[in-house]
């Protein structure tokens, strides 16, 4: 049983998919390592520590995919990447195969076994495995300290000789857990913090944080998250009035936060260009989805952009990634606490009536398979 690591290529991508720790218990699990040259150097993690842990070192990509079983990776290959596979070979990363369908068309042709690992479920026994939960966990992290850095200001209140610094107040859109967090950081920072989310379950969560709830309490709320623990996308109608109630607050803030996100959609527009505008010079905004599309309008992927009055919106294209060395780490673990109870004396067999392995899944014997894509044009 033979796992590759490659290095990641995509752009933006600093993070690695295994750290040492990781190939070290994976070694003891009876499994061979093989990490592409250079693949932890982004996160800090040189060669040398990762042939003390008991890997081999490959130069190439296809190199370090040669004779491998399994293939971790963070983020999907490369449409050139793809050409390197063989056959069942098992690859496991985030798959984005609602937005890249062609590449997971791709891989099924080729015969590769692919799973989303952002498709696990979102259930207790998972919770160790949930890449969106660890990554998103630090993008809210970063995402305040990245907002506090950008701030002409202090975070928290200062009684100085020279006078009082008021504390900046910070709101917080879209309650999971990567707002869970920049909400935990912000109050830290000593801000004061209010938030809204469109889930009944957040208003208990962002009271025992410290911070204020702010939402339209209506019967669509009331019936707002899904089975999975995720949000539905809400009407015309309840986007209006959540418009409405958030317009007078935004204007006030110095920092909004935007987290929102509806699984397999665009995130929804929650900060639109008036709001932007009404917004004093100074201020900051940081759109977390913007790779989804973007919970603020004018909000640019990868950019900083300096609106007229002077707002600035931050459009950080991986965040988790500015964490790289802890993102590599949780991310690695994540992968290693799905896979390790399938090995058996040095073999590795998926259990495939498992719900967590039913759930990633996205291809199998060269077809597309899993239930969210079968539905659509491949
Ligand atoms: P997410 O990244 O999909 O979305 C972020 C937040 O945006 C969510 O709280 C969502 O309700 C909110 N949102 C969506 N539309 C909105 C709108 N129009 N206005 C305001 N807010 C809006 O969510 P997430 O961080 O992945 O977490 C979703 C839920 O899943 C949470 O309850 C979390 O605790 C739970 N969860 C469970 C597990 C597990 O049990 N294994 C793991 C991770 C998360």
């Amino acid at each position: 049983m033979k796992i590759a690591i490659p290095r990641e290529t995509r752009e933006n991508e600093t993070r690695v998919a295994a750290v040492p720790e990781t190939v070290k218990k994976f070694v003891g699990l009876g499994a061979e390592v093989a990490v592409q040259s250079g693949a932890g150097d982004g996160a800090s993690f040189p060669d040398a520590a990762y042939e003390t842990a008991g890997a081999t070192i490959a130069k190439t990509f296809a190199a370090t995919l040669k004779g491998a079983d399994i293939v971790l990776k963070i983020l999907r290959p490369s449409e050139a990447e793809v050409k390197s596979f063989v056959k069942g070979q098992m690859l496991f990363c985030t798959m984005s195969p609602h937005s890249d369908r062609a590449l997971t068309d791709a891989l099924a042709e080729k015969g590769v076994e692919a799973f989303a690992m952002e498709f696990m479920p979102r259930i207790s026994r998972a919770q160790s495995m949930d890449v969106l939960s660890s990554q998103a966990n630090l993008a809210g992290y970063k995402a305040v300290i990245e907002a506090a850095n950008a701030y002409g200001r202090a975070m928290p209140q200062m009684m100085t000789a020279a006078g009082t610094i008021a504390p900046a107040k910070v709101f917080i859109m879209g309650v999971g857990v990567a707002g869970l967090q920049a909400i935990a950081t912000a109050r830290r920072l000593g801000a004061i913090v209010s938030a809204t989310d469109v889930r009944p379950a957040t208003e208990e969560q962002v009271a025992s944080l410290g911070a204020k709830f702010i939402a339209v309490k209506n019967e669509e709320f009331e019936q707002a998250q899904t089975a999975g623990g995720y949000a539905k996308e809400m009407s015309d109608d309840y986007k209006k009035q959540q418009a409405e109630l958030v317009a007078g607050h935004i204007a006030k803030q110095d920092m909004v936060i935007t987290t929102a996100l509806i699984p397999g959609r665009k995130a929804p527009i929650l900060v639109t260009k008036e709001m932007v505008a009404s917004m004093k010079p100074g201020s900051i905004l940081v759109d977390l989805a913007v790779e989804q599309g973007g919970n603020v309008e004018g909000a640019k992927f990868g950019e900083t952009v300096v609106t007229d009055n002077g707002v600035t919106i931050l459009g950080f294209a991986n965040l988790p990634g500015r964490l790289t060395a802890d993102a590599s780490a949780l991310y690695a673990r994540n992968h290693f606490n799905f896979l390790s109870p399938f090995f058996k004396d040095g073999a590795f067999a998926l259990d495939e009536e498992d719900e967590l392995v039913k759930g990633v899944r996205l291809t199998r014997d060269g077809a597309v398979i899993h239930p969210q894509l079968t539905g659509e044009k491949g």
